[in-house]
């Protein structure tokens, strides 16, 4: 191709821009929200219900349960799976906090498992070596987008007797062997954080599962346990979704089809840029499994040798954002020490933790910030340090 100009004076190719997601649909959501002022129904409005019914349609599962976010949908999950003391449960570590704060909060082990380094998700082969007596419970987290080896993990979990909740925070629509992320577990877990492919105007979560059982479970646990009113039949906790929340997210979850493949889109064509300017072989472009659509909530590279952070500096001083996800594994977080994980004991989650980079992609982007963003990371390894080192 002809590689445009790494030029300074171009704008700024922000990582996000929610600008553009939302002022096309500004009318449409104010009118929304304007009717639930006008309702009164702050909590448990049809907006909720509206919400759940879309949502557990698109994940084909035939209960879904709103809550407060995706972190409390993780512990809702664990806490209706009866997980506490003397309880294992196998995550990865490479991930946002909240897939293991929640195992850790109800008391339970967690037991983190290493990576498949071609997709960053929990490797099926791993698993095994991992269980014991006391393992109860395995959270794959479908990480950027992209689907787990759902087929792997729930055989062995089957033949294991072991829960299986999806953390499908960042993979809401997300497909693998045609079936929904959110629909393979026993509990699906979603996320309505701002930046996420269904993201609200604050905090949100939706908990899914096709299990008439669990979904009471669910529903008393996220109410204080308590039903009928001021009777608690177990220690639940508080956990709404507002029907403000709802009643953007029902508008959004409209326009969540085209801002998938529009994500898709982009993504493609991150990917022949890259190799029509030869860096294909120098960075890891991220990989899709085969019989997987992924939803690309980030477009991750692998910056290897050591150079990522300086990319990252050269990005940011031409104006166009990245980030840094995940950069310290869980399993060297400080407040996991306890747990007694030495560097070196999940190789290839921290080979990730130092190589990834995560470049603009959100479904407004346009070709032309493409070209700018794979402009200035081909100018990177032109110059003269990267040439020396
Ligand atoms: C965002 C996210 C969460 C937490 O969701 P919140 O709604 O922010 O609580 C959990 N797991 C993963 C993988 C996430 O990306």
């Amino acid at each position: 191709m002809n590689v445009p100009q790494d030029t300074q004076s171009d704008r700024p190719v922000p990582l996000l821009d929610m600008s553009r997601a939302h002022d096309p649909l500004k009318s449409e959501i104010l009118a929304a929200l304007e009717r639930v002022v006008d309702s009164g129904r702050f909590l448990h409005g049809p907006e909720v219900k509206e919400l759940e019914q879309s949502v557990a349609q698109l994940c084909e599962v035939d209960h879904a349960i709103a809550c407060a976010s995706g972190s409390d949908a993780l512990l809702l999950a664990l806490m209706a799976c009866d997980i506490g003391p003397g309880d294992e449960v196998l995550v990865p570590s490479f991930t946002f906090f909240a897939t293991a704060s929640a195992v850790w909060r109800l008391g339970a082990r967690i037991v983190f498992v290493d990576i498949d380094p071609a997709t960053f998700n929990l490797d099926p082969a791993l698993i095994e070596r991992r269980l014991t007596p006391a393992t109860k419970a395995i959270i794959p987290v479908h990480l950027f987008g992209q689907c787990a080896a759902m087929d792997s993990i729930c055989q062995i979990a089957e033949r294991h007797g072991l829960w299986v909740i999806e953390d499908a925070a960042q993979a809401i629509a997300a497909r693998y062997h045609d079936r929904p992320a959110g629909s393979w577990g026993q509990i699906g877990c979603f996320s309505f954080y701002p930046t996420k492919n269904l993201g609200g105007m604050g905090d949100g979560g939706m908990l899914t599962t096709g299990d008439e059982h669990l979904a009471q479970r669910l529903r008393l646990l996220a109410a204080h346990g308590m039903e009928p009113r001021y009777y608690h039949q177990a220690v639940g906790i508080n956990s709404r979704l507002d029907t403000l929340q709802a009643a953007v997210l029902n508008v959004k979850l409209r326009h969540l089809p085209a801002a998938t493949s529009r994500r898709q889109q982009n993504a493609a064509r991150y990917h022949e840029l890259f190799r029509q300017a030869g860096l294909d072989n120098t960075l890891g472009l991220p990989a899709t499994m085969a019989g997987g659509e992924h939803v690309w909530n980030q477009y991750t590279i692998r910056v290897p040798h050591g150079r990522r952070d300086a990319l990252r500096a050269h990005l940011a001083q031409q104006r166009i954002g990245s980030e840094v996800y995940y950069p310290i594994p869980l399993h060297l977080q400080q407040c996991f020490q306890p747990l007694g994980y030495a560097e070196g004991s999940l190789v290839e989650t921290e080979t990730a933790a130092r190589e990834v980079l995560s470049l603009p992609n959100f479904p407004e982007l346009t070709a032309d910030e493409q070209q700018r963003v794979v402009a200035a990371v081909h100018g990177f390894y032109q110059s003269r340090q990267v040439q020396a080192a």
